[in-house]
């Protein structure tokens, strides 16, 4: 079994289970990311046009956190906490996602995590509205 092994849509569940989502394509995308948030969380995403990921269960357990620009919404379970999405500022129209939220995926498979420099995504001083 490999990445694009597993079966369409892929699907992805925080730590608890309360929420559950799927994805409409193939694991692609793979990156590590230096901001201050990612840096913090420190898992892997994949990437997913923002209409190729669906909450299919347990909407109203995600919270959002929104900081500096507010561009960014970065998803997470009220419950267990984990990260499970989050819309990129480098990019509204994509979302990265934990790759580690994925049915089926093994971390063991992750040989090339391209690691991007976006230390400029973090916090930026005299932002004006
Ligand atoms: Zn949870």
């Amino acid at each position: 079994m490999k990445i694009n092994d597993i079966s369409l849509p892929l699907k992805g569940k925080c730590h608890c289970g309360s929420v559950k989502f799927e994805i409409k394509t193939n694991i692609q995308g793979l990156r590590r990311c230096n901001c201050s948030i990612c840096s913090r969380k420190g898992f892997v995403m994949g990437t997913a046009l923002i209409d190729e990921l669906v909450i299919t269960s347990g909407k109203e357990f995600l919270n959002t956190y929104k900081w500096n620009t507010k561009i960014a919404e970065h998803y997470f379970c009220k419950v267990c906490g984990i990260n499970t999405h989050h819309k990129r500022r480098s990019d509204p129209n994509q979302y990265g996602y934990n790759i580690g939220c994925i049915e089926g995926f093994e971390m063991s498979w992750i040989e090339n995590a391209p690691f991007v420099d976006n230390t400029k995504m973090s916090v930026i001083d005299n932002f004006k509205d």
